[in-house]
């Protein structure tokens, strides 16, 4: 495939979402990637020659919080060091574009690129990666404000503290289910996720069960391509600034408005 072989699959997408009302924006560790923050299913499936797919389990940190800890602390300070990509501006300038409260981004990623990209309103499927919270009771706080609350016990109760990302096993948080549920979409953009991770896999595929358009970026084929609407086989950070063009187009939206 030709380097610009997705192109024409973009203006596709942008017809098939433009006349969305609730566009849902979900984005998977793709996204980060171009920002230079590994998938756990590429390369950057093994740390110290560990299987992340093991370190990022209950079991894993119940065996050796340290050694998770570490892993933690490493991917902190990456992604501390990364910057936002064009494709992560672009979701900015997206939901700048529509009228308010017509876009909403949620993503399994924990990372904060997409915060730091401007985007307004977040919402975690899988958690925050620098939120370091309490095994035991319900306290949680901002590794960003203070870098030492990983290496202290929990300042409420004294218990082990962990992470506050949503480990392989655990439940996704029900507040972020519902913020998904209760935007009601009526279109979804998924952008680089392998959609094999449930439940929140099966909320674009449920949308298209409705009818509902849904369309896919990402270079290779994953278990929703054969349903989406459109896939763009493409890089995040290439396809979702040319994208946003068309779909913040006034002439792209009239014409599908006089197609339908
Ligand atoms: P995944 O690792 O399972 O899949 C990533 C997908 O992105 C793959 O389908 C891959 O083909 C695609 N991809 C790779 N590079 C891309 C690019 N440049 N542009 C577009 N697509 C690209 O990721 P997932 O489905 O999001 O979920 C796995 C779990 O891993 C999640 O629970 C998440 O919490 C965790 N995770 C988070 C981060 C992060 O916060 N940045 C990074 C790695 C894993």
């Amino acid at each position: 495939m030709s380097d610009d072989a997705w192109r024409p699959a973009i203006a596709r997408a942008a017809a098939a979402l433009t006349s969305c009302r609730r566009l849902l924006v979900l984005a998977g560790a793709g996204l980060s990637a171009d920002a230079g923050i590994p998938t756990f299913r590429g390369s950057g499936g093994l740390w110290r020659n560990y299987p992340v797919e093991e370190l990022a389990t209950p079991e894993g940190f119940a065996q050796d919080p340290e050694l998770v800890w570490d892993w933690y602390r490493e991917r902190r300070l990456q992604i501390a060091a990364s910057q936002p990509h064009v494709g992560q501006r672009a979701l900015t300038l997206l939901q700048q574009h529509f009228p308010a409260g017509q876009v909403l981004v949620a993503t399994t990623n924990e990372d904060d690129l997409l915060e730091r990209a401007g985007v307004n309103e977040v919402v975690h499927l899988h958690g925050e990666i620098f939120l370091t919270r309490c095994t035991t009771c319900s306290w949680q706080g901002d590794d960003r404000l203070d870098n030492a609350l990983s290496f202290l016990p929990c300042p409420r109760c004294g218990a082990r503290v962990r992470p506050g990302s949503v480990w392989y096993g655990e439940a996704v948080p029900i507040a972020a289910l519902q913020r998904v549920a209760g935007f009601d979409p009526d279109g979804c953009l998924v952008v680089g996720s392998s959609c094999l991770v449930q439940p929140v896999a099966s909320i674009p595929l449920e949308l298209r069960l409705h009818g509902h358009p849904v369309v896919e970026i990402n270079p290779e084929a994953t278990p929703l391509s054969e349903l989406v609407t459109c896939s763009i086989r493409a890089l995040a950070k290439d396809a979702l600034p040319v994208l946003v063009d068309l779909l913040t187009s006034a002439t792209v939206r009239e014409q599908a408005r006089r197609v339908t």
